[in-house]
């Protein structure tokens, strides 16, 4: 014979608990829904944490992220129309804080939804001589930072940390194209440049 619903193993001792415990589902839409812990909702820029090194852009599986270099500029941009909410970017985000998940899930709109995206701006450094761009200052900051004395190993590195201590200053545009003085080693160079530079001088 089929027990009534209450009498059925472990059904009863739940409804005592919830008479107590309250109800498991929440008021949603009525009152906004707390998520728990660790939940992955809209991921964010936080500009002043990142420092525009593109890992983000590198590693999200739904190509929600996107990277442009504009001049000496850095635009990075999520697109929350196209996100999957894996959780990727901030797992392989190189400060842990540049890009983090939101508790916001409620992205739904009447709107376009190509205007649901962040975008920040970041800074580029460029070669003195070719102009061709090297890296975020702030990653460079970054690196410099995190190398410590080892900075003074690599002299790009070593200018862009002594012009930020206020110990140097970045030398202006060579009235040339390409490095050719011993001198012309001591500036901010993109790999190739200084290649010319150890070679031709
Ligand atoms: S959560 Fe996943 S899909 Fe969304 S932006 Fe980050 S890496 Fe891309
Ligand atoms: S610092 Fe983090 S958020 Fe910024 S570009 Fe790098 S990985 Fe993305």
């Amino acid at each position: 014979m089929r027990l009534p619903c209450l009498l059925q193993p472990g059904i009863l001792k739940e409804a005592i608990k919830a008479i107590f415990k309250g109800p498991y589902t929440t008021k949603f839409p009525f009152k906004p829904h707390e998520p728990f812990e660790r939940f992955r909702g809209k991921p964010e820029f936080h500009a002043e944490d990142c420092i525009g090194c593109g890992a983000c852009f590198q590693v999200c599986p739904a190509k929600a992220i996107e990277m442009k270099d504009i001049g000496n500029k850095r635009i990075l941009t999520v697109h929350w129309d196209l996100c999957i909410f894996c959780g990727n970017c901030q797992a392989n985000c190189l400060t842990e804080k540049g890009i983090v998940l939101s508790k916001e899930f409620d992205l739904a709109t009447t709107e376009k939804r190509e205007d649901l995206y962040q975008s920040i701006e970041k800074e580029l450094i460029q070669c003195s001589f070719c102009k061709e761009n090297i890296a975020p200052s702030a990653q460079l900051a970054w690196v410099a930072k995190k190398l410590g004395t080892m900075v003074f190993s690599n002299t790009s590195l070593m200018l862009f940390y002594l012009a930020e201590e206020n110990l140097t200053e970045i030398k202006g545009l060579p009235d040339k194209e390409t490095p050719t003085l011993r001198s012309d080693r001591f500036r901010i160079l993109c790999p190739k440049c200084r290649r010319e530079a150890v070679l031709k001088s």
